[in-house]
């Protein structure tokens, strides 16, 4: 009996041994699930849609785990409050090192064409847990750094309903289409207000000297280059609107999808016929108030738009297929940013000038093409021998011809340094406005008008100078 009673407590504890191993078993196992979800390098990135709150914890996460090629920062608000966070990736993460280019990739700016917020993140994880082991990648983060917003409408994403093609989601809290609420260069009414995730992408592009950029979206598989508008100018060739740098473009865009696993082949989604896989916008269809033309005529930076899925908010079983067809297109797109030739622009005592004008001959931008805050240019060529006029006013014209082999095969763009010759008089320089040198300013206000107002100084500036030169 006492032998019965003892196997009987004998059992009763040894179901409790077992109730509370598996109790601990199950802590366990949703620990490990929960860190595998998390830990950045160990198992990857989970394929899912992350919300906000999630987002922002595994970029967190990652700046922590990588400090010295990381840095994480916001550039504002979305009207409901989210931070637009960015992460930046590179050698010297947290601020510019002369001649090395920066580089950006912006996506969810529709709201519920969610594929890119999903591969960003992805990209995220990639870069940084193959740093110094993947020499792609290393040299990549060496020769340029990287930003990367992986939500640029985060409100948009958080109404969003998981459907293929409605639009819920698609514009910010105020109901306003982020790609179409930009300066337009080709439109004379364009002073419509400007949403808080717009004027964050445009103080963003003050801050930074950005030479190559592409934002992501979804509803179709093609890469569409600018200009997305037109006045009905020169720029309209056949039914296409071009910019100067028409062949650059063409190159950017299909360097994506040639590097696509389906993109290339024009057909990927149902009734749809791109050549090639990539559009010029206009030709697609027109649109005003763009980021792509924003960020070309006002900013100099080169950007196309990719869109990289037929349904804009696929089913998560689908999102590793599609990180593996756009992974090798993502790499190969930003390996671009080393095209053409980089350089200073120095004046007669050899301080680094702003707003010196780059002319090269042949490419005349709406916007005169001109060096940044630390006296630098980088201007994306394909490979050819070009002709470069740098105009400082008090200088003498320094014309150079230069050939350019591919950068990106040696992730960098062609060195060429200015110095300039101070003119022996300028009384006629010096009576231009101060503001020759100043007032080519990204993030206008009246923009069309400034536009007109900077062209025509400029050019005053070129006539002067060639007179004296001549
Ligand atoms: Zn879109």
């Amino acid at each position: 009996m006492r032998v019965t009673s003892h196997t009987a407590q004998h059992q009763h504890s040894n179901r409790r041994y077992q109730t509370f191993t598996q109790g601990a078993s199950m802590i366990v196992l949703m620990l490990y699930l929960f860190l595998w979800s998390w830990l950045p390098s160990a198992h990857g990135l989970i394929f899912k849609y992350h919300n906000s709150l999630e987002m922002e914890q595994y970029l967190k996460g990652i700046n922590s785990t990588y400090p010295s090629i990381t840095h994480l920062h916001s550039i504002g608000r979305s009207v409901e409050g989210r931070e637009l966070w960015v992460l930046i990736l590179g050698h010297h993460p947290r601020e510019h090192r002369r001649g090395i280019p920066e580089f950006k990739y912006v996506g969810n700016m529709h709201g519920n064409e969610v594929v890119g917020r999903v591969l960003l993140l992805q990209l995220i994880e990639y870069l940084t847990s193959r740093y110094l082991t993947d020499p792609l990648v290393t040299r990549l983060l060496n020769s340029s750094r990287v930003h990367i917003l992986p939500s640029m409408n985060p409100d948009g994403f958080e109404s969003s309903t998981r459907d293929c093609m409605n639009i819920v989601g698609r514009y910010n809290k105020n109901g306003v289409d982020l790609n179409r609420n930009f300066p337009d260069a080709f439109e004379v009414n364009n002073n419509q207000q400007r949403q808080k995730e717009v004027e964050a992408i445009m103080n963003w592009l003050n801050t930074e000297t950005f030479v190559l950029s592409a934002n992501l979206h979804g509803g179709a598989v093609v890469a569409s280059y600018p200009y997305d508008n037109s006045k009905r100018g020169s720029e309209l060739q056949e039914g296409m609107s071009v910019t100067p740098d028409n062949d650059v473009f063409i190159h950017l865009a299909k360097t994506y999808s040639f590097n696509h696993t389906d993109m290339y082949k024009g057909n990927t989604c149902f009734g749809s016929n791109f050549p090639n896989g990539f559009t010029n916008g206009y030709q697609w269809y027109s649109l005003a108030g763009g980021m792509q033309d924003y960020n070309y005529v006002w900013a100099q930076c080169f950007e196309i738009t990719l869109e990289i899925s037929c349904c804009k908010y696929p089913q998560e079983s689908e999102l590793p297929a599609l990180w593996e067809a756009n992974k090798p297109a993502l790499l190969a797109y930003m390996k671009q940013v080393h095209l053409g030739v980089k350089g200073v622009v120095m004046d007669s005592n050899g301080n680094l000038v702003q707003n010196a004008i780059i002319e090269v001959a042949g490419r005349s931008n709406l916007n005169p093409f001109k060096t940044d805050r630390n006296g630098e240019y980088y201007k994306l060529l394909l490979p050819g021998t070009y002709t470069f006029t740098v105009i400082y006013p008090g200088h003498k014209a320094s014309t150079e011809t230069i050939s350019v082999l591919y950068g990106p095969d040696t992730f960098s763009a062609v060195t060429q340094n200015f110095l300039l010759q101070k003119l022996d008089y300028s009384p006629l320089i010096t009576q231009l406005p101060v503001s020759t040198t100043t007032s080519v300013k990204i993030n206008p206000g009246n923009n069309s008008a400034s536009l007109l107002a900077n062209t025509v100084t400029a050019l005053t500036a070129l006539v002067i100078q060639r007179l004296l030169r001549s």
